[in-house]
């Protein structure tokens, strides 16, 4: 997300690796939380090997500990030569909490029903509101305060690891279905939604084929793509 002079990444999975342009602008690094596909693209970020380069990671706490040791625990060797905060840039870690602010970007977060915890981060910036809600199930009631939680958002990006018909046996892994992300977005008169979090199992043919269906009805509504630019 680009919002003023700052660049905010939510997560560090594979589309890390290659960020935009940057120029010299602060990186602000959000995490949902730490599993292995929310991180694996964080030792292959390029500004962390560019010396003094300013790098902000913001995380709740996980299981009694601080973001930082986490991190130093996961990638150490012998799992990865070294620490993300021994590549030259200036890394800084931050354990969150409520609310809380980055250059003239209010962030809000909300947690989800997901092993292990994850949050969902909802920024501010003069009004235009993103929502992202990744690693999210709607089991109890999430769906409810979800839609509380992003009303009237300008763009809520949503969970839709598996269809309808996959979503059964996979209760409790943490997951949530397009379906689900419509009735919670027409709840909230939320604006504009993407679909993520695409199960891996799936064909860029199914993708597509979900994505012309959910158009049809929903015009403001879409299966995300690699390289979609949104402006708000
Ligand atoms: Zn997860
Ligand atoms: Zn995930």
């Amino acid at each position: 997300m680009e919002a003023g002079n700052e660049a905010i990444f939510l997560d560090g999975g594979t589309g890390i690796v290659s960020p935009p342009n940057l120029g010299n602008r602060p990186i602000h690094i959000l995490l949902t939380h730490l599993h292995l596909d929310h991180l694996i693209g964080l030792p292959f970020f390029p500004p962390l090997s560019q010396k003094g380069r300013q790098i902000d990671l913001y995380s709740e706490r996980r299981m009694d500990t601080d973001i930082r040791a986490m991190m130093n625990r996961l990638f150490a060797p012998p799992f990865w030569p070294l620490r993300l905060e021994d590549y030259p840039s200036d890394l800084h870690y931050h354990d969150i909490e409520g609310s809380f602010r980055i250059g003239d970007v209010d962030i809000q977060i909300m947690s989800a029903a997901h092993p292990g915890g994850s949050t969902v981060f909802k920024l501010n910036y003069k009004g235009k509101i993103l929502v992202f809600a990744t690693d999210f199930e709607h089991l109890d009631n999430k769906s409810g305060e979800l839609a509380e939680f992003a009303a009237n958002a300008d763009l809520l990006l949503y969970d839709a690891q598996y269809t309808e018909e996959d979503y059964e046996p996979h209760k409790g892994f943490g997951h949530s279905t397009a379906e689900e992300g419509i009735r919670i977005a027409e709840k909230a008169c939320v604006k504009q939604v993407y679909f993520i979090h695409h199960n891996p199992d799936y064909t860029d043919e199914k993708l597509l084929a979900m994505d012309e269906k959910l158009r049809v009805l929903h015009p403001n509504m879409a299966i995300i793509k690699q390289g979609t630019r949104i402006i708000l």
